[in-house]
């Protein structure tokens, strides 16, 4: 997977690389998909959502450029293979996750695993967490209409949020960075995220 769908698609971080090494997909998905855990392609978790693809989960996180020293907001558990790479760059990670079963799950894998830097909550996660906010880097795995204003406001001054913005099936990732408490925005490729919903997301199920 490492090899083919990371190093071959043109991810350098090695950071991110060795993070795809250390952290067990198959772990992340349920018995009857773990053959297919290294495809090149996102997997059901139930109740609707995915575990995204591979390369997809490495680029978003070499778009985020961790050093080690972040503390992170992730917007979208699911699985929370995400979160295990993030747990495994940065020095914290809050993880919210709408639907509580996803997320429980989630917490057993990351907890069996032994990280110990991550905190998780169910809920909206388009409205941030302030109590905990600043964050230096806030990661979306949900596509969003627009930039959730709630979550730029919570990211810190020279912090980086990646986002896929766009309709309800087709996105782009876009790299938005605060200078000063101004957006400065980048676009990376076309992606296909379900959908963020919430306040300042879509709306309904
Ligand atoms: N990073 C995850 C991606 C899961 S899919 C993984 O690779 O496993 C996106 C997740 O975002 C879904 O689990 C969905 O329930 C969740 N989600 C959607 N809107 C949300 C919101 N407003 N707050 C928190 N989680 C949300």
């Amino acid at each position: 997977m490492v090899d083919e769908q990371i190093i071959g698609r043109g991810i350098k971080d090695q950071g991110v690389i060795e993070a795809m090494l250390v952290v067990p997909r198959h772990k992340f998905v349920s018995e009857n998909l773990r053959t297919q855990a290294y495809n090149d392609y996102p997997l059901p978790i139930g109740a609707g959502q995915t575990i995204s693809q591979p390369y997809m989960v490495a680029l978003m996180t070499e778009l985020l450029q961790l050093s080690g020293k972040e503390k992170v907001l992730e917007i979208g558990t699911g699985s929370g293979y995400q979160t295990a790479i993030l747990a495994e760059l940065s020095s914290q990670v809050f993880t919210i996750e709408r639907i509580a079963e996803l997320s429980q799950a989630a917490r057993q894998r990351i907890e069996k695993l032994g990280y110990k830097n991550v905190v998780f909550r169910v809920g909206d996660g388009t409205i941030g967490w302030p109590e905990f906010a600043p964050f230096d880097r806030i990661l979306i795995t949900a596509g969003a209409p627009d930039i959730p204003k709630s979550l730029f406001s919570q990211l810190s001054d020279g912090g980086v949020m990646v986002v896929p913005i766009g309709d309800r099936n087709f996105q782009i990732l876009n790299v938005v960075k605060n200078v000063g408490g101004r957006p400065e925005v980048e676009q990376s490729i076309e992606c296909t995220f379900v959908p963020l919903v919430g306040k300042e997301g879509w709306n309904g199920a």
